[in-house]
């Protein structure tokens, strides 16, 4: 989708490696994918990229530098990263048989994503919210 409001955010290649999908609700719009991601990479170190979709679909892919570059030419405030606490709160939720990893914001219990290798339902990690 080549002209996604959020191609800004998007590494022109699709995603190769993710260490983690963030799944997001449709219609989110392209600053609170900003802050969703800036809330998924200051909360894990090690994501270096993610594999981002909207409403169910792979919309493409972000890497740490891609958000960095970004957030420099992003929206009409002083160029700064966000500031403060997201409106986000990041739930992690991972494969117990497996490393998959997805990274959401907000859950659906009745239905659990299911882990891509076919392990089933991936469960939550708990993230100590003292950390954030
Ligand atoms: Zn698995």
């Amino acid at each position: 989708m080549p002209h996604s409001p959020y191609a800004v955010l998007l590494d022109a290649e699709p995603p190769s490696a993710p260490d983690a999908t963030l799944d997001l609700p449709p219609g989110i719009d392209v600053d609170a994918l900003a802050e969703a991601l800036d809330a998924v990479f200051a909360d894990a170190p090690d994501v270096d990229q993610v594999a981002v979709l909207v409403g169910g679909q792979t919309i493409g892919g972000c890497s740490r530098a891609r958000l960095i570059g970004a957030a420099r030419g992003f929206g009409d405030s002083d160029g700064a990263v966000l500031p403060g606490r997201p409106r986000y709160q990041i739930i992690q939720l991972s494969c117990e048989s497996c490393d998959f990893t997805m990274v959401r914001i907000h859950i659906d219990h009745r239905s659990m994503p299911l882990c891509r290798n076919g392990h089933g339902p991936v469960r939550r990690v708990s993230v100590d919210p003292a950390g954030a």
